[in-house]
């Protein structure tokens, strides 16, 4: 293979991980390519980002279009961008060069690296209780911003105690005739938002309410859940919003990286190498680090980036 074909680095993910990784490495001049299916990142749904730091409110959308425009500013010489591809696997190939990553993407082209940094973040977990394959987008969703605006009026429920579900409540307390919040266990979401919600009277929270069937005609028209003694409450409502938490997207270096149990890629946290291959960092959500959060996947894929600059210049 010639060698003008290999990248010094791969970043997969477009994320603020893979965008802030990207243009680390573009300004220490290394040979990267960026590839990514969407920009933004999972928070691109979001209404109003309150805690990006350096602005006080920015939509999801808005963080998308900065990410994406900030990337481009490098795009040329050292930094290639491929957008809208999905990668589906990775190899690790001996070459004369040493060892090289392989990625294949969903068109078949294959793209060959001296390193990889993995910034693919994760998706939404599917809800698996009676009912919600068959009422999904017929009522049940998985995104407050992108189908709330449907339910006007309505009354609805969300499921899930962490920030997620919090903050699906209070984008569907703008529309909504009623929002109940199902949780679990005691709410994970942070206290002054959960306080903040409290105080809306169309708002109630369930704690110790285990989602147990959805029910329907052509739409859902009610959820029924145990509560903590075990009884079957069903409450009728023409919404429910599931935010129940969130899958690796990992499954395309699962033979060349080691997942923990949940599919997160297990890293060192002091240089953000993933633990089976000197050649392979991952950043962000992807990673088995504890909090997630866009500026914790920025700065964690700079340190990466600075590890990863470190090697391939003392190699
Ligand atoms: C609804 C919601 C609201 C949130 N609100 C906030 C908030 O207000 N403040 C905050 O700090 N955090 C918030 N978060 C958390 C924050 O969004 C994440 O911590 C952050 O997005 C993680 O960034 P990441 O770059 O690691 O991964 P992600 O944001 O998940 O980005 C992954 C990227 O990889 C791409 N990708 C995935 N798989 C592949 C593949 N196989 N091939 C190619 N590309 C692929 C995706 O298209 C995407 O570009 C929120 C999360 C959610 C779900």
């Amino acid at each position: 293979m010639l060698n003008e074909n290999i990248f010094d680095l791969i970043i997969v993910g477009g994320g603020p991980a893979g965008a802030s990784a990207a243009i680390y490495a573009a300004r220490k001049r290394m040979k990267a390519i960026l590839i990514l299916k969407e920009w933004g990142g999972q928070s691109v749904v979001s209404s109003d980002i309150q805690n990006w730091i350096g602005t006080p409110h920015i939509s999801g959308a808005d963080l998308a279009k900065n990410l994406e425009s900030h990337v481009k500013e490098y795009a040329g010489e050292f930094l290639k961008i491929k957008v809208g591809s999905m990668v589906t696997n990775s190899e690790i190939e001996n070459s004369l060069d040493g060892n090289l990553i392989k990625i294949s993407l969903e068109s078949g082209e294959n793209i060959f690296g001296k390193s990889l940094l993995i910034t693919t973040g994760s998706n939404r977990k599917k809800i698996d209780i009676k009912g919600a394959d068959e009422f999904e987008h017929k009522g049940l969703t998985y995104c407050a911003t992108c189908d709330g605006p449907m339910f006007s009026d309505m009354d609805v429920v969300v499921i899930g105690g962490g920030n997620a579900g919090f903050e699906s409540a209070s984008q569907l307390l703008a529309y909504c005739k009623s929002v109940t919040l199902l949780s679990r266990s005691e709410p994970r979401a942070e206290k002054i938002t959960i306080e903040k919600l409290k105080t809306d009277p169309k708002f109630k929270l369930i704690i110790g309410a285990t989602p147990k069937e959805i029910f329907g005609d052509k739409f859902v028209n009610a959820i029924s859940y145990l509560d903590k003694d075990g009884n079957e409450i069903k409450l009728d409502v023409s919404g429910v919003f599931v935010e129940i938490g969130q899958i690796p997207a990992t499954d395309w270096v699962k033979n060349i990286v080691e997942l923990d149990e949940t599919g997160k890629i297990k890293i060192d946290p002091w240089t953000n190498r993933a633990s089976k291959e000197e050649l392979i960092w991952a950043a962000g959500d992807a990673t088995n680090i504890l909090y997630h959060q866009n500026n914790i996947a920025s700065g964690e894929a700079v340190k990466a980036i600075e590890d990863i600059y470190k090697t391939l210049k003392t190699k």
